[in-house]
């Protein structure tokens, strides 16, 4: 699958001001990103026309010496969590907690990627909450219906990262998976920021599922995310 850089606008949030850009791949189906204090690199794919673009590369590569290590979320579509602040999970509170820390730090950027419900689609998820409004947890659930625990994929993140010439990011996340997987393809994550936020009683439950059946990295009592040791 290839993913291709559409268009670009300034975003103003109650957060503060983002840039959005827009990718699509080649089913049609749209991607975000949000970036803070990172202009883009490729100016040959932010126009889709120019191939004249050694001098801003340049002037780019230089910027990008001198800036810190960008703030790096991986977040995937979650209509429920995002928009309705839904109880059930801690993806809203995630998603508004990482855009503030990038803003805070001025350097950052929100991989929005739309793959709903762990990549299972929000049909799936809503049929998914029905089994577990009869007392299953989050990974029966997807069991039961036949689907994968997360058919999420990650290889949008490669180009997207591109696009704003970053090769090495700090990575809120508590999924190892995302790390490894950064890991893999050729973006050094030289610090894990573990993210925990929007504990509940009706979705502390599921975190204690994330924790205990599909590895993310939190304490027994949810309250502390864990460094990685490596
Ligand atoms: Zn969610």
């Amino acid at each position: 699958m290839s993913y291709q850089f559409i268009t670009s606008a300034k975003l103003p949030t109650r957060h503060g001001e983002f840039d959005i850009h827009i990718f699509e791949n080649d089913d049609g189906q749209e991607h975000v990103m949000l970036t803070v204090g990172l202009p883009v690199v490729d100016q040959k794919t932010a126009d889709g026309l120019s191939n004249d673009s050694d001098g801003q590369s340049n002037q780019n590569s230089a910027a990008s010496a001198e800036r810190p290590t960008p703030l790096v979320r991986i977040h995937s579509e979650c209509l429920t969590g995002d928009a309705f602040s839904s109880l059930k999970c801690d993806c809203g509170p995630q998603l508004n907690t990482a855009m503030q820390a990038i803003q805070e730090t001025g350097c950052g950027a929100i991989l929005y990627l739309r793959q709903e419900g762990r990549g299972i689609g929000l049909t799936n998820k809503i049929r998914a909450y029905a089994l577990q409004d009869q007392g299953h947890d989050t990974l029966d659930a997807n069991l039961m219906l036949g689907l994968p625990a997360d058919a999420r994929i990650y290889d949008m993140c490669g180009p997207m990262l591109a696009h704003i010439g970053v090769d090495a990011v700090k990575l809120i996340t508590n999924n190892p998976d995302k790390v490894a997987y950064l890991t893999e393809h050729g973006i050094d994550v030289v610090e894990r920021v573990p993210l925990l936020v929007g504990v509940n009683d009706m979705n502390a439950e599921y975190l204690a599922t994330k924790r205990d059946r599909m590895g993310h990295l939190l304490d027994k009592d949810l309250n502390t995310a864990i460094h990685l040791n490596k």
